[in-house]
């Protein structure tokens, strides 16, 4: 099937763009439809890249609103750990279907994922039409090392199956829940079979604080040590990380997600040093983390609450300017994470979005800064992945199933 969007606005000039197997095949003013192609008449929509979420628990939104004024620690072993013991495939399934109604609406096209039973997720991620990197978490905090490693490639093998729009990946949750030789293990299998290393890390000043205590060294240089450090390796939160951690973060061509929503409701203290990591060049993207500590996918209203608090914890305006706020949250300035999206050319994934230009949000101004402090994922008309048509009109199909469907499981799960 082939798509051809005519009289979107790019750049101020209206232009055409024509996808073919997935792919955008051509884009400027010139292009229009052929005979038999799927036409989308997008006259004075801005034309923009799909978002990219570099960091979320999908299947959580099953815990939205349970228990989200708890302590962190609380809120784990009373609420979140007890349940997450009885999930089976379907919970996650149609948690995940919930997540992925969430971001077609907001414009995300593709995000990478850490949590239980990977191959439910990815079949909730085939059938919305998105993409996903997905990786089972790996820890060993229990001891159960070998128990873990077995679990981890049955699972890589069970995704490897999937289709295109799956990427298996290694998850380790965090320093302080897996050990030395777990993330070693982890980082070789990542490296063997060349797949991406996607951790927690540095999310809380206590983390640092207790890897100084364990290993003498702070955990951007630990994990350098362990030869885990790489192009492919994506850090979750790096709120604390200091400037010589960037520097190496930066030397080993590794990507950092700051998701400063869940930072601020967590309550850690501080932000991703976002001016430091721009200096070091570090590859940034933006993450909402899971809903259970967000509580939105929304990307946009996340990508406002960057620039604000980056903003105020640099007591300086120009520190993130709107466009370039813009290209972290479509994955322009990490190319891992968009994996080739996130730009609009021949060539790249057909993963764009259509917006509502004559809204009130978008009505005047600049689109860039619009798009980062007035709008949300509410100016979202269209979306537009591996060139299908997810949503148009600003209404996801088959939305009031997948809602009623979550529910059933979050009352099997006894949440509601
Ligand atoms: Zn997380």
């Amino acid at each position: 099937m082939t798509l051809t969007v005519s009289g979107a606005v790019l750049d101020g000039a209206t232009v055409g763009l024509r996808c073919a197997d997935g792919a955008i095949e051509a884009i400027g003013p010139e292009v229009a439809p052929q005979a038999g192609d799927e036409t989308i008449d997008a006259a004075g929509m801005p034309l923009v890249p799909a978002l990219v979420n570099g960091h979320a628990h999908a299947a959580m939104t099953l815990f939205r609103g349970y228990g989200g004024d708890l302590p962190l620690m609380r809120w784990l072993a009373e609420r979140i750990w007890p349940v997450e013991a009885k999930l089976e495939d379907e919970d996650v399934y149609w948690g995940t279907r919930l997540a992925c109604a969430e971001m077609i609406r907001t414009g995300t096209s593709r995000f990478w994922d850490m949590y239980w039973r990977p191959e439910a997720t990815a079949r909730a991620v085939e059938d919305a039409g998105l993409r996903a990197h997905i990786g089972g978490p790996l820890f060993d905090a229990d001891g159960r090392t070998e128990e873990t490693k077995a679990r981890v490639l049955g699972e890589l093998e069970a995704l490897a199956e999937r289709g295109p729009a799956i990427e298996p990946s290694l998850a380790p949750h965090s320093i302080y829940m897996a050990s030395e030789g777990l993330l070693r293990w982890a980082g070789e299998t990542a490296a063997e079979r060349g797949l991406a290393f996607h951790i927690h890390l540095s999310e809380t000043e206590q983390e640092v604080s207790d890897c100084l205590a364990a290993h003498g060294e702070r955990p951007a240089t630990y994990l350098d040590r362990l030869g885990v450090l790489g192009e492919r390796t994506v850090l979750a939160h790096g709120v604390w990380l200091d400037e010589a951690e960037l520097e190496t973060i930066a030397a080993r061509g590794a990507t950092v997600v700051a998701n400063p929503v869940a930072n601020m409701k967590l309550a850690v203290g501080g932000v991703m040093p976002y001016p430091a990591a721009r200096r070091a060049r570090v590859a940034v993207g933006l993450g909402t983390d899971g809903a259970g500590s967000n509580d939105s996918l929304d990307l946009l209203a996340d990508l406002k609450l960057f620039a604000l608090s980056q903003r105020h914890a640099a007591g300086d305006p120009t520190v993130v300017p709107s466009a370039e706020a813009l290209e972290i949250a479509t994955g322009a300035r990490a190319p891992l994470l968009a994996g080739g999206a996130g730009r609009l050319e021949p060539g790249a994934p057909a993963d764009f979005l259509l917006l509502r230009g004559d809204g009130p949000e978008l009505g005047l101004g600049e689109l860039a800064s619009d798009l980062v402090y007035a709008a949300s994922g509410s100016v979202v008309d269209t979306t537009v992945v591996a060139g299908r048509t997810l949503m148009r009109g600003g209404a996801v199909e088959g939305v009031e199933e997948i809602v009623a469907r979550a529910a059933e499981r979050a009352d099997r799960l006894g949440i509601r």
